[in-house]
């Protein structure tokens, strides 16, 4: 399994007080350290560049995150903020999903690995097309859905979500393109609070939302009845998922009852689908999970249940 991350992700900086901080992604990699790592291979992430962006991006929002304000912290919206560091990791963080992607989809991939995780910072699946938003300057997985397609050729790529926030973002951006599927569980009512079940795009989007103080049982349930069937009629020949931990039980910005264990779950449940319809072809990348000490073990269960099967 490749872990791409960058030790840049760690300059941006929304500020002290903010739940999105440098020290979320230390959480992470010392958790990801304490795996076994025989079969993990660890990657610098390369950055995105302007015409990658494009393709998921308008240039008004390239020059809101890429073009440097006259001081900092600069705040994009209420709870969106850059410091001197973002745009660089911003650029990461994109790019290491696609890196990932050309890794593991190009014609002469350079790795006997089918799965990879993205470690890495600000998060993305609340960025649309022209607007940074609720923590994301751009949306990595629609970006690495767009590569797929246009670059590498794919008809099919479907977009997991299992962030306890709706990725309002993501499915503004592939709504209206039925080469990719879009797929979220989420709580509702909650920030952004978009994502019934009856937004269905053009037919490639499916929201299962659930009530605060929804469990791992309804969790799951949403899963295996509502989604997972709809991404295996799908027949995807990639599945990229937005890893949010902020389901948590333990996590301060939402009321999901989740565990450690319903991270390990999703884990083998959609390397089941990626083994099934397209080699094994699973890319995550690191979305919201604001409880520090929750945030590293759920990662380590998401990462270590496909490096264990
Ligand atoms: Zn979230």
């Amino acid at each position: 399994m490749l872990i791409y991350t960058h030790p840049a992700c760690l300059q941006h900086d929304p500020g002290r007080a903010h739940a999105e901080s440098p020290q979320r992604l230390h959480a992470v990699l010392d958790a990801l350290r304490g795996l076994p790592q025989e079969r993990m291979e660890w990657r610098e992430a390369p950055a995105a560049s302007r015409d990658q962006l494009a393709m998921a991006h308008t240039r008004r929002l390239l020059d809101a995150v890429l073009i440097e304000p006259l001081s900092f912290p600069h705040q994009l919206d209420a709870d969106t903020v850059m410091s001197q560091g973002s745009a660089q990791a911003a650029l990461l963080a994109v790019g290491a999903v696609l890196g990932a992607v050309d890794a593991i989809c190009g014609e002469h991939p350079d790795t006997p690995a089918r799965q990879a995780f993205c470690a890495v910072r600000p998060p993305g699946h609340h960025a649309t097309m022209s607007t940074p938003m609720g923590f994301c300057l751009f949306n990595a997985v629609a970006v690495a859905a767009r590569q797929a397609v246009l670059i590498h050729g794919m008809e099919r790529v479907a977009i997991v979500d299992f962030d306890v926030h709706h990725g309002n973002g993501t499915q503004a951006i592939v709504e209206h393109d039925p080469r990719i599927l879009y797929l979220s569980s989420h709580q509702l009512p909650l920030y952004p609070d978009s994502g019934g079940a009856d937004e269905r795009g053009v037919g490639n989007v499916f929201n299962a939302p659930l009530p605060a103080g929804a469990d791992g049982e309804a969790f799951r349930r949403a899963w295996r009845e509502t989604l997972l069937p709809e991404l295996d009629r799908f027949q995807p020949q990639l599945i990229l998922v937005s890893a949010g931990f902020d389901g948590h039980w333990l996590d301060p910005l939402a009321g999901l009852l989740l565990k450690e264990a319903d991270y390990a779950w999703i884990a083998r449940e959609l390397l089941s689908a990626a083994d099934q319809h397209c080699g094994g072809r699973l890319i995550s990348t690191l979305e919201g999970g604001y409880s520090l000490s929750a945030l590293g073990s759920s990662a380590a269960a998401y990462v270590e249940a496909q490096l264990s099967r």
